[in-house]
């Protein structure tokens, strides 16, 4: 299972969107689904009601709703005011961070305390999604019971997904969804 978060617009339908060009909202999720690329569609940036970190696992972060004005906005009941189609900057940590944080150091956990026991080439993928999940080589070292140093000198070209297919499907949508024609 991959843990690839997200912070996502979201719809009153359960509509997610992962990336924004023009006014338009690239929807890669409905619910809690994936959509298949082929599905990806564009909705109007002024339709967000909200923001929420989401992972490709299933996992969904608290909601937060969108204010109507910035009157309206209001951050300890999560109701939180932007013109633009994300949410301004100094909320983004507040949406998105610790949770997500705490959703995925579980996972890292496991991964470590499975290095000791894998041969030398699945320990290679390992420290590799170790290190998607936020690992540093500290963690690492100590997981598998050696010096910061020898750890990164076994593994540095452990490979890091840091740029999905996902990713790059998403992009290549958004560049023939969201960019007007001539
Ligand atoms: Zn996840």
């Amino acid at each position: 299972m991959r843990h690839e978060g997200l912070l996502g617009a979201t719809f009153a339908d359960g509509g997610v969107g992962a990336g924004y060009a023009e006014g338009k909202v690239l929807i890669v999720k409905l619910g809690d689904r994936d959509l298949e690329p082929e599905e990806y569609h564009v909705r109007p940036d002024n339709e967000i009601t909200g923001w929420a970190h989401v992972c490709s696992c299933g996992w969904r972060g608290t909601h937060w709703r969108r204010a109507a004005t910035p009157r309206d906005q209001d951050l300890p009941a999560r109701r939180v005011w932007s013109p633009h189609p994300s949410p301004p900057m100094d909320t983004i940590d507040l949406i998105s961070g610790h949770e997500y944080g705490e959703h995925i150091a579980p996972v890292r956990d496991d991964v470590l305390a499975s290095l000791p026991h894998l041969p030398a080439d699945r320990a290679l993928t390992a420290v590799g999604q170790a290190r998607e999940l936020g690992a540093s080589w500290t963690d690492i070292a100590t997981a598998a019971g050696l010096t910061p140093e020898d750890a990164h000198a076994r593994w540095q070209h452990a490979p890091v997904q840091v740029f999905t297919r996902r990713h790059g499907a998403q992009l290549a949508a958004l560049t023939r969804l969201c960019t007007p024609a001539d």
